[in-house]
């Protein structure tokens, strides 16, 4: 099988859940299965990164602020890495240019266009497992563009639709998709299963779990996603058509 497996900031936050994710792509590999990871810039990095700029310039050109914010999931990617090879998992780093994700030129909020190239696959196919930066993507200048806040269940997804991969997985810090925020409503209730379209009515409403695009284009490519938890066991939520 081939799977894609995606953590968010939360699930990357610090070393010891570097590991963890880590360890928890590793049994997939042991299994047999090629996997692709897909890893957001840990913990609030984007938003520290981002507090920087002000002092630097009030009207920061576009495709320097994007140039800029990819390299949080360089470094989320980068580690992760070294964390599989430290563990005996052959792996390596892709920026969204190196996975030659296209997207449109709209930067900071480019729109996912198609995957240039044979990269990813090639890296699958020599047995090593793929650690790609979400949230960014290659215009067709090669400019670095930015998917969006919250963009690299985007990537996950796109990556899962050109790939055809057999799942997608996205880590979170949540047990799943809920009727309402669970880190706010104690009584939330959980979602076993979802459809496109109800999901995407959440996400548009601002349930925080899944990026609107990453729902979009799981509908049309009808690439059935799995929300899980990083830190509980547990089966998560589909989403898919119902
Ligand atoms: N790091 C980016 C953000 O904070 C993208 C993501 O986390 O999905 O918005
Ligand atoms: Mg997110």
């Amino acid at each position: 099988m081939l799977i894609v497996q995606k953590y968010g900031g939360s699930s990357l936050a610090d070393e010891a859940r570097i590991h963890r994710a880590a360890r928890r792509v590793a049994e997939q590999v042991r299994l047999g299965h090629k996997v692709v990871v897909v890893v957001s810039a840990q913990g609030d990095t984007t938003d520290a990164l981002l507090a920087k700029v002000p002092a630097v310039s009030s009207s920061p050109p576009a495709r320097e602020l994007d140039a800029y914010l990819s390299a949080g999931e360089l470094m989320s990617a980068a580690l992760m890495a070294m964390a599989l090879q430290a563990q005996g998992i052959p792996a390596v780093s892709l920026t969204g240019w190196q996975a030659g994700l296209m997207t449109d030129s709209d930067h900071g909020d480019a729109r996912v266009r198609g995957l240039r190239g044979n990269r990813i696959r090639q890296e699958l196919e020599q047995g090593r497992t793929a650690v790609v930066t979400g949230f960014q993507g290659v215009s067709a200048e090669g400019d670095i563009t930015t998917l969006g806040r919250g963009g690299s269940d985007t990537t996950a997804v796109a990556l899962a639709a050109f790939l055809g991969a057999d799942r997608c997985m996205i880590y979170t810090d949540v047990e799943g998709v809920y009727d309402r925020d669970p880190r706010k409503h104690p009584n939330a209730v959980r979602y076993e299963r979802i459809g496109y379209d109800a999901m995407l009515a959440l996400a548009q409403q601002g349930a925080q779990v899944l990026h609107d695009r990453c729902v979009e284009l799981a509908r049309r490519y009808q690439v059935p996603v799995q929300v899980l938890s990083s830190f509980r066991p547990g089966s998560g939520t589909m989403v898919t058509n119902e």
